[in-house]
């Protein structure tokens, strides 16, 4: 018997217009749908007329639920995946039954539509060329500061999902260690009534969202800015002298440059002059 099709399909973020044609005809037809939470898009499903079977699999049960369903899609049952809102995987379950049925040499299909990172980040006006999603950060200040510090001189589009709670905090945490000046965008409650979209330099954004609070509610999307080009080729500068400073006591200044540039993408003359002087100064020190 072929086995079976697993469908990952996108459902709305917010406005139920967004629940695409194909979305609904793939859950009208399935045998059952994978949910994260049966209770919520049982509601969906039966807002559009669908009555098929739903099933739990969610963070807590995802490992337990795999063998069963990559079963009953080996023996050509068809199955969909949802998610409570958006696109399934992004920053929720069923990364684990997607590999699984990859390894099953079962067939998936998605089926795309809503997806609040990419709403954003298409609304945002900032560089969208490249982007780094990172969905969430940590919730305690110690480990989210130290993550944003890891990330300050990436120069992509950054993308983040946060809570309404700690919108500020984190806000006020970005001013503080990339700058006030970058820009952001703010995407909240899109396609729904509330929908705010606004750029402003962090430090701005930060200071309007402590002093409305409507602006600490809802769902929210932080689409920040990279790192601008100075900062990285600075990074660069400065991490091509702490390498050469090791090498040139180490290989002749030719070998020390080349492999340098190597290692951080430079051009090897880029840093000849550089590998130069660092080996006078290290000669200098050794015979002082
Ligand atoms: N899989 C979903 C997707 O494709 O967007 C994301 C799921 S994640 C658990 C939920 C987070 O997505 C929210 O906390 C919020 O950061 C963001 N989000 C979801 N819907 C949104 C909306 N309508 N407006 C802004 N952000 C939204």
């Amino acid at each position: 018997m072929p086995t079976g099709t697993l469908y990952v399909v996108a459902t709305p973020i917010g406005h139920l217009d967004d629940f695409s044609p194909r979305a609904r005809a793939v859950l009208g037809s399935v045998d059952q749908v994978a949910a994260e939470d049966t209770r919520h898009s049982g509601r969906l499903l039966q807002q559009f007329g669908l009555n098929v079977p739903l099933l739990a699999v969610h963070d807590h049960n995802e490992s337990e639920r795999v063998p069963g369903l990559i079963r009953r899609l080996e023996a050509g049952e068809t199955l969909a995946l949802v998610s409570d809102a958006g696109t399934p995987l992004i920053s929720d379950p069923g990364y684990r039954l997607i590999a699984a049925a990859h390894d099953a040499g079962i067939k998936v299909v998605p089926v795309p539509g809503p997806c609040a990172a990419i709403a954003a980040l298409s609304a945002a006006g900032l560089a969208s060329d490249r982007f780094h999603f990172e969905g969430f950060l940590a919730a305690k200040a110690g480990p989210r500061q130290a993550r944003l510090r890891a990330l300050a001189e990436l120069p992509h589009t950054l993308i983040f999902y946060e809570a309404p709670h700690r919108i500020a905090e984190t806000l006020a945490d970005m001013a503080a260690i990339w700058g006030e000046a970058r820009l952001a965008t703010l995407a909240r409650e899109l396609t729904k009534t509330f929908e705010t979209v606004r750029r402003a330099p962090l430090g701005e954004l930060a200071a309007w969202v402590l002093a409305d609070t409507d602006q600490q509610r809802g769902e929210i999307v932080l689409v920040v800015a990279g790192a601008p080009e100075r900062e990285v080729q600075d990074a660069r500068a400065l991490s091509a002298e702490d390498i050469l400073r090791v090498l040139v006591r180490e290989l002749p200044v030719k070998q020390a440059a080349g492999l340098a540039a190597e290692l951080l993408g430079l051009k090897k003359n880029a840093l000849y002059d550089l590998a130069q002087q660092l080996r006078d100064q290290a000669r200098a020190e050794d015979s002082a």
